[in-house]
């Protein structure tokens, strides 16, 4: 490695993991309760046991100061202060730091620092409405000017100027990438573009796109494409859109509108003007004095230089010679280009660069950091290697179950409950998510990113898999393929026909309180043979079991031709007239069901059970 390019020597940067507390250094007088050291999260009653106080002073005190509180609410560090300064304890906050989980590590900046960051723009929308053509349309306009001959994009991100600003396009249209990316807990993207064809019209992926840009909570322009055409109707777009909440600003709303032609060229400039309009408001700030840290945008075994990944850098600058660790991999910095390819020594917050030096290829969406000490970063990737084997080997993964959320309350952990509500009907869709949202409270909020009518499809697990959402099917009942898909994704899939047994699981749920789950076992199937009616019993049903087996007293539906016609419970189970408590597949049987006697030749009765799942 050539000397002058290690920037070890005089490098002023900062680091991201240094261990860090915080203390209420402007406490003059000594406190009679001694220092409080703490760690986050703390919850009102933590903090009650740990000061050696009974809860209930601790809510009564912030009650008179105007606050409700309970014993789970998790208190913000000014809170602490203000508590702990009041019963007389002095305090100290302790963050414990373990770089090798630099995914959870908050980076703060002290604002002195921070400098404006250009915004990181991904383009989505449906297939064919020009989010290729819009993308080399910026880059050709842009990019080329004073690029004699033009350049040759090198890697999967690029930057153009727009009045003296940089805005930062990833070149990797469709939601995939920026699903991928975020169910990998990467978020790289300050601002949304959806692509929306004037002649088309919404599009089942342009849904999609608005739900991933909201769950993400991602401000949305939308770039009404193909402007140039005969059957090109805005209006139309802008009021589809309006019913998913993108309301436009001439209509009193506070989404932006921008009619283009990506392909001819007109209102790209209005567009890109916007963009800065939009992220001028988001104040993006970063700090290029400290070592580097970001995402993966995408990764290659490449013929001659081995592992090449791009590189977002997301804050603090990025050097040649540098030691970083992407995923759980390590590198040297050996060579970095950035977005046309040209080979550059440093590069600073929102930039994407090209970098080979690194030991294996990464994945898009792992994070990276950049260390100053080439040992710590290998004893970081090593610590990151051994938890992905001993992770894949215990087969977690990053969606969270309603189990999970209980057990997150019991901790006293604050938490946002993510949703997709899919439904028979639009209206039931859209009450659930109405009556979910409402549950939310101080601890806990609920926030249904996606509720509509029609059966639970892959598009929906992948969606919750990405945003770490539950999935409330009513009424309706997943095929196997998603089942299986959801399996996979560890997505919880609850499937209900009552709202209140959704509310009614939720807020036991809320509560820290979720029984264990009950999952629905078929314990077999008899068919109808035969009908008897007797007058003080009512039907009475020869039946033939034609799987599994019938216990008496057992739970059961009545089917007719596919459909559901009744649930209930079975009455007495005969064989040669006297009761028996069980009888198996090749066996022929009478019944009677309890309360019930409606019942068909060919009809089915399904017994089934529910059984606790053991976690
Ligand atoms: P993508 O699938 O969203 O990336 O869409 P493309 O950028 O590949 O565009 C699909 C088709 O629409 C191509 O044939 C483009 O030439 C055409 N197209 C894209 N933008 C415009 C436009 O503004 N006007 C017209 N007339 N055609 C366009």
């Amino acid at each position: 490695m050539d000397k002058k390019n290690n920037p070890k020597n005089n490098d002023s940067r900062q680091s991201n993991v240094s261990s860090r507390s915080f203390s209420n250094s402007n406490t003059k007088e000594k406190l009679n309760g001694g220092v409080f050291t703490y760690h986050t999260p703390l919850s009102v009653g933590k903090l009650a046991e740990s000061l050696g106080l009974v809860a209930s002073d601790i809510i009564k005190y912030l009650f008179m100061n105007g606050k409700m509180v309970t014993m789970n609410t998790v208190l913000d560090d000014n809170l602490i202060g203000e508590i702990c300064l009041n019963f007389g304890y002095d305090f100290v906050k302790e963050e414990v730091i373990d770089a090798s989980d630099f995914e959870k590590i908050s980076i703060d900046d002290d604002p002195s620092l921070l400098v404006e960051r250009p915004p990181v723009v991904t383009i989505m929308g449906h297939v064919d409405h020009g989010k290729t053509t819009l993308l080399d349309t910026i880059r050709k306009s842009r990019v080329a000017e004073g690029e004699a001959g033009g350049i040759t994009q090198a890697i999967g991100a690029y930057q153009v100027n727009v009045k003296g600003k940089t805005i930062t396009f990833l070149d990797t249209p469709g939601h995939a990438a920026f699903t991928s990316m975020r169910a990998r807990g990467s978020q790289v993207t300050d601002v949304v573009i959806i692509v929306v064809a004037a002649d088309d019209g919404v599009m089942p992926q342009t849904r999609e796109a608005v739900d991933h840009a909201k769950a993400a909570n991602v401000p949305i322009i939308v770039a009404v494409n193909k402007m140039d055409k005969p059957g090109a109707d805005p209006e139309k777009i802008k009021m589809a859109l309006s019913d998913l909440g993108l309301v436009p600003e001439e209509w009193g709303g506070d989404t932006i509108y921008c009619p283009i032609s990506a392909k001819v060229g007109t209102g790209v400039n209005e567009l890109l003007e916007n963009i800065l309009v939009v992220s001028e408001l988001k104040e993006l700030k970063a700090n290029p004095n400290r070592f580097a840290l970001g995402s993966v945008i995408e990764a290659e075994l490449h013929k001659g230089f081995g592992p090449v990944a791009t590189l977002l850098i997301q804050n603090g600058t990025l050097n040649v010679g540098d030691h970083i660790v992407v995923g759980p991999y390590y590198g040297k910095i050996r060579l970095m280009k950035d977005d046309a390819g040209r080979q550059i020594k440093s590069a600073g917050p929102s930039t994407p660069v090209s970098v080979s030096g690194l030991s294996e290829v990464p994945e898009a969406g792992d994070k990276f950091m950049a260390f100053s000490d080439e040992k710590q970063a290998k004893d970081i990737a090593t610590t990151r290697m051994n938890k992905k084997i001993e992770n894949e080997r215990k087969g977690t993964s990053i969606p969270i179950t309603l189990d999970e959320i209980s057990k997150k309350v019991q901790e006293g952990k604050l938490i946002t409950i993510n949703a997709i509500v899919k439904a028979d009907v639009q209206g039931s869709a859209e009450a659930i998510k109405q009556v979910l949202e409402k549950m939310s409270n101080d601890e806990i909020k609920i926030s249904v990113i996606r509720a509509q009518s029609g059966a639970i499809t892959e598009s929906d697990v992948i969606l919750a898999s990405a945003s770490n959402a539950i999935i409330y099917g009513f009424n309706i009942r997943p095929d196997a393929l998603v089942r299986k898909l959801a399996e996979e994704k560890k997505v919880d899939l609850r499937l209900h026909r009552i709202i209140y047994d959704i509310t009614d699981e939720m807020e036991a749920a809320m509560k820290g309180m979720l029984k264990p789950e009950m999952i629905e076992k078929v314990s077999g199937q008899m068919e109808v043979r035969q009908l008897f009616k007797v007058s003080k019993i009512g039907t009475i049903a020869g039946c033939y079991v034609t799987s599994g087996f019938i216990k008496d007293n057992s739970k059961i539906r009545l089917i007719r031709n596919g459909v559901v016609i009744y649930e209930g419970l079975l009455g007495s189970l005969q064989r040669f007239q006297s009761s028996v408590k069980e009888v198996k597949e090749g066996y022929e049987c009478g019944c009677t069901i309890q309360n019930y006697n409606d019942i068909y030749e060919q009809d089915i009765i399904e017994g089934y059970y529910d059984e606790e799942v053991s976690k």
